[in-house]
């Protein structure tokens, strides 16, 4: 076992009942003992004035003993009772006692019982933690506030520029739906069963369709449509000044071509494939088949071979443990039909409608609950950043404009998150999701549309040598949404 040493403070004597020097005694060698570290009683220093609270580090006598022992003794570990007897006034903690130790001591460990990692003052939740125990005696400045809140929300006006955006014309201004807003919409469509662009490039261009330049359609050219979100109503521009890009948005300005719903639908397409791979293939049930013998997703195998001019394909699902197979094609004959039928009437089902529906406005309430307490936390980190900027500490100013900065991101990503999940509960509601289902029996589906389906309904499937497959499904098919994705098409991670 090694040896560390431990450093405990006696603030005020109020305090004594519930951080007794015996009680901070307890829990620094009960994490001592965790850690597999040896604090004898004499190893532990204790700091026993109370104005020592607000005393820079290197007034305070026994931290400052405690250090040049840690030196001598080459001794580099040391654990003091939670975060907040470490240092009131932060930085000064870091500067006179943890900078000059790890100097001497490059092993230094500075572990607080609270916490499982060591101490590390270069982390911004550090920083912030050690912010936190300064602010509660420092005044907050109303005028600092005010300014910085006047920066931050200081925008600027830039106009969009002219050119007109295929599937509109222009009129005194404004932009008006012509004759190709149909052509935009089928594109948004096909995009969301998982066509890949290239596919809907080639299905425009069988259908003679001219493209906007009046040649033929490119995938480059499905993706600047597909990317361009004029189509959901809003108008998007982008401004560089002093290096820095801004991006502005103008909603309610024109007639949207498509529903936000298509986008979010994308979007949960997109994660899907990320989680269990291709859309486009001939696998359809690729990572949703496991062997239940084993306990283990099965495996893809793909053998081809050329006999006399003809080519024979091969395809199977094997389990790499037992060895069973599984040919895709008998597989598919069994499951799908189930499959189909099952969501064919789900989709007409009003229970189910309803029960979806409870289920995303259960989202909508928790991710409400997470956006108001993100708020309150951003609010707090305002004020503290005031206090810095007061004390001109620029060291802190620049962490809480880090961290402020992450979480005004955080922000966005759950507000949009929460105008995605009301939009997606609107096209259940207004029976435009489901009804996208209700004649799948019927209609002839590719692959990617199977396995958009598949991944949809299915939750998996469990397989068993001379067993009949079992399909286990899912309650709802927005079980993995989240709208915090920033993928626009399901081609992006290929
Ligand atoms: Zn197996």
């Amino acid at each position: 076992m090694d040896l560390a040493f431990g450093y405990i403070r006696r603030s005020s004597y109020k305090q004594q009942e519930n951080n007794s020097i015996e009680i901070q005694k307890a829990h620094i060698k009960e994490f001592a003992n965790r850690k597999k570290l040896t604090v004898p009683d004499e190893f532990i220093y204790i700091e026993d004035v109370t104005s020592a609270y607000s005393k820079r580090a290197d007034q305070r006598k026994e931290l400052m003993r405690l250090k040049a022992t840690m030196i001598e003794s080459e001794i580099p570990r040391v654990i003091f009772f939670e975060e907040s007897r470490m240092d009131r006034t932060g930085y000064t903690f870091v500067k006179d006692f943890y900078r000059p130790l790890q100097k001497e001591l490059p092993q230094l460990e500075v572990y607080t019982t609270n916490s499982e990692e060591p101490f590390n003052p270069d982390n911004p939740q550090t920083k912030t933690a050690l912010l936190v125990f300064r602010q509660e005696s420092e005044i907050k400045s109303e005028r600092a506030l005010a300014s910085l809140t006047a920066t931050l929300e200081n925008k600027e006006r830039i106009r969009p520029g002219a050119k007109v955006p295929y599937g509109y014309k222009q009129v005194d201004g404004k932009l008006i739906p012509n004759e190709q807003a149909e052509i935009v919409s089928f594109i948004y469509y096909l995009q969301s069963w998982g066509t890949s662009m290239g596919k809907i490039a080639i299905i425009l261009n069988e259908a003679a369709i001219p493209s906007p330049n009046g040649g033929v359609w490119g995938a480059s050219t499905i993706e600047t449509i597909l990317k361009n979100s004029v189509y959901t109503g809003t108008l998007t521009w982008n401004i560089k000044k002093h290096r820095k890009k801004r991006k502005f948005e103008h909603s309610g300005s024109h007639e949207p071509l498509i529903d936000h719903f298509l986008i979010h639908l994308n979007k949960n397409n997109l994660k899907l494939q990320n989680q269990f791979g291709r859309l486009d293939t001939p696998f359809l049930f690729l990572k949703k088949i496991i062997c239940s013998g084993c306990n283990e997703h099965l495996k893809t195998q793909n053998a081809s071979t050329n006999r006399n001019g003809k080519k024979y394909c091969y395809q199977y699902y094997v389990c790499k443990t037992c060895a069973y197979k599984l040919d895709i094609h008998t597989a598919h004959a069994t499951l799908l039909p189930s499959i189909l039928t099952h969501v064919q009437s789900l989709a007409s089902s009003e229970a189910n409608k309803t029960y979806t529906v409870t289920f995303l406005k259960d989202m909508k309430r928790i991710t409400k609950e997470t956006i108001a307490n993100l708020e309150k936390n951003i609010d707090k980190l305002k004020s503290k950043g005031c206090i810095a900027k007061e004390h001109e500490d620029e060291e802190f100013q620049a962490v809480i404009h880090s961290i402020l900065k992450d979480k005004k991101s955080d922000l966005e990503s759950l507000e949009n998150s929460l105008k995605a999940l009301a939009e997606i509960q609107e096209a259940v509601h207004s029976g435009v999701f489901f009804t996208r289902f209700s004649q799948v029996l019927e209609q002839q589906l590719n692959e990617s549309e199977k396995r958009l389906i598949i991944l949809y309904f299915v939750e998996l499937v469990l397989v068993l040598p001379d067993k009949a497959p079992q399909i286990v499904f899912r309650k709802n098919p927005f079980e993995s949404i989240d709208a915090i994705n920033n993928g626009q098409s399901t081609e992006n991670d290929r």
